[in-house]
């Protein structure tokens, strides 16, 4: 049975690619996920597991491994027709980008474990976030980062105008962070509830003027400045500035997985006992003496003495419980968003920087925002672009077909470099957000939320216990996944 579980077809060729445009969220994308949903599909169990764990991404099977190894008896409930959630390599794009989580920090200690643990190599990506190069576009003209410090659009001062715009937004808004030297958990004690204000309003308060403020807009991850709280970046670049102290060992603090960080959550669900159940979507958690029945979309129902519950918030207020959630946890549920952004990826048919002489990655105040080419796996393979347009400047798009997004963005391109002019193939769209189960890309708090909610993401509802990286306490991203699945299971394990 299990090695029936793990037969994968193999991915097509970046050859076949070429020719075809994959969408994210419609039909195409089962090309895709056809490699893990070899037939796992099956009807209702009759029988009271000890833990139903809902979700395989991280957080949900890091908690089913944790379960599982402390004997009790576990099935993983999945609703897409794939593992992972927002750990999503896109094997049918050349360079096989990371579509979702991409960089595990040196602090990283569960998922380091897991990963070693099961095998997996890891790689020192060739840029992350910080060190790839860009040509500027800012209002209107093209600046190369030589040119920036000394440029007449350069708003800051002193030693800040040698920072380049795409560092704008971490490196100021953590100047001076008040959350230094305090612990990763320091974002929800009291002390700091002050900060919980809008993050225009903070940086204002400490000086910064208004197009040093509309440029760090730009890298935003949520629905602008004025809507997120400050103590969200905060506690964001305190947790970031945490993993950059450290290192692997090899003086590097980032890595990934080779081959694709895919390759973990496909590792941690084929360990289990009993491999993760795809296309279970649960519209519907009721409880009743002590058991938790978990109906899912296509009318098949699970049920366990505990369930481990790793949907996303804006996932879950279309869920029904029985009793009903109420409360804070409710308004929470229904209040609480998350960063957005949207990739097109494309393939280059022919280097556009050839031509006019600019570094091929365009990082521009315009709604375009960044585009870059990626990083390729190796030589053979064709060169690939893709534009990330996150923030204020993403939610247009939830009105757009696929095609539509392409045509809107490769406009946007050839406007700024008029030599990528035909030279653009649309390859595929994908968004977290641009299907049911997908939310967005991470936890957003906006003013007044951490004060609010911060204490409250981890409530439990009679036997349902919440974990997902929107419920850690200390990390961020994958490792908040891996953090918050851990306190699930154990929260089982030792009250059980
Ligand atoms: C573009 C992008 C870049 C990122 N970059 C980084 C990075 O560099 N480093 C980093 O650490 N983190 C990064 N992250 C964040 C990181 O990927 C996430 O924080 C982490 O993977 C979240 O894991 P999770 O288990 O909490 O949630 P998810 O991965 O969302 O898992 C929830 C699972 O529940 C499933 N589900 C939803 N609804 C239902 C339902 N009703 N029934 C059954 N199943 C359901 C979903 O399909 C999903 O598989 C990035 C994310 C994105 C999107």
């Amino acid at each position: 049975m299990k090695t029936n579980r793990r037969k994968f077809i193999k991915g097509i060729s970046g050859a076949a690619v070429a020719t075809t445009v994959i969408s994210s969220c419609s039909a195409p994308v089962k090309q895709q996920e056809v490699r893990t949903s070899t037939k796992k599909i099956a009807g209702s169990i009759d029988k009271v597991f000890d833990v139903i764990v809902v979700g395989a991404g991280l957080s949900g099977l890091h908690a089913a491994m944790l379960l599982e190894e402390s004997g009790l008896d576990v099935l993983v409930l999945e609703g897409r027709s794939r593992l992972g959630g927002r750990v999503y390599t896109l094997d049918d794009v050349p360079g096989k980008p990371e579509a979702g989580g991409e960089y595990m920090g040196a602090n990283y200690a569960r998922m380091r474990n897991v990963v070693d643990k099961l095998g997996l190599e890891t790689f020192t990506p060739e840029f992350d976030n910080a060190t790839r190069p860009w040509s500027y576009h800012i209002k209107g003209q093209h600046i190369t980062k030589d040119e920036w410090a000394t440029h007449s659009l350069n708003p800051m001062e002193g030693d800040d105008r040698a920072l380049l715009p795409h560092r704008m937004l971490w490196t100021l808004s953590d100047k001076g962070n008040p959350l230094d030297g305090h612990g990763l958990d320091a974002w929800l004690t009291p002390e700091f509830r002050k900060y919980d204000i809008p993050q225009d309003q903070y940086l204002r308060s400490i000086g910064f003027n208004e197009e040093t403020i509309r440029l760090m807009n730009i890298m935003i991850h949520s629905g602008g400045m004025t809507r997120t709280s400050a103590l969200n970046e905060l506690r964001r670049y305190h947790v970031s500035g945490f993993n950059s102290n450290m290192t692997f060992g090899d003086g590097t603090s980032w890595k990934q997985v080779k081959g694709g960080n895919s390759l973990l959550p496909k590792g941690m669900a084929e360990s289990l006992k009993e491999y993760p159940l795809l296309e279970k979507t649960a519209v519907a958690f009721k409880e009743e003496n002590s058991v938790v029945t978990v109906h899912c979309a296509d009318g098949t129902e699970y049920k366990a003495s505990d369930v481990v519950c790793s949907i996303p918030m804006t996932v879950l207020k279309n869920v029904t419980f029985e009793p009903e959630i109420t409360g804070i946890t409710y308004e929470a549920i229904n209040q609480i968003e998350y960063g957005l952004s949207i990739q097109a990826h494309f393939l280059i048919t022919d280097p556009y920087w050839v031509e006019d002489g600019l570094d091929p990655n365009i990082w521009t105040d315009g709604p375009l925002e960044r585009f870059a080419i990626r990083t390729k796996v190796d030589a053979d393979q064709p060169e690939s672009a893709v534009a990330f347009i996150n923030g204020p400047e993403s939610f247009k798009y939830r009105l757009m077909s696929d095609e539509q997004v392409f045509h809107y963005v490769e406009k946007m391109v050839y406007e700024l470099r008029p030599s990528a002019k035909g030279k653009l193939k649309p390859i595929m769209i994908q968004s977290c957000e641009r299907d049911i189960h997908g939310a967005g890309d991470w936890v957003v708090w906006k003013p007044g939320q951490v004060t609010k909610f911060g204490n409250h993401m981890r409530n439990n509802h009679g036997h349902i216990h919440f974990c997902g990286e929107h419920t850690a306490i200390m990390e961020r991203g994958m490792e908040g996944a891996f953090e918050s699945g851990e306190r699930a299971a154990l929260d089982i394990i030792l009250t059980g």
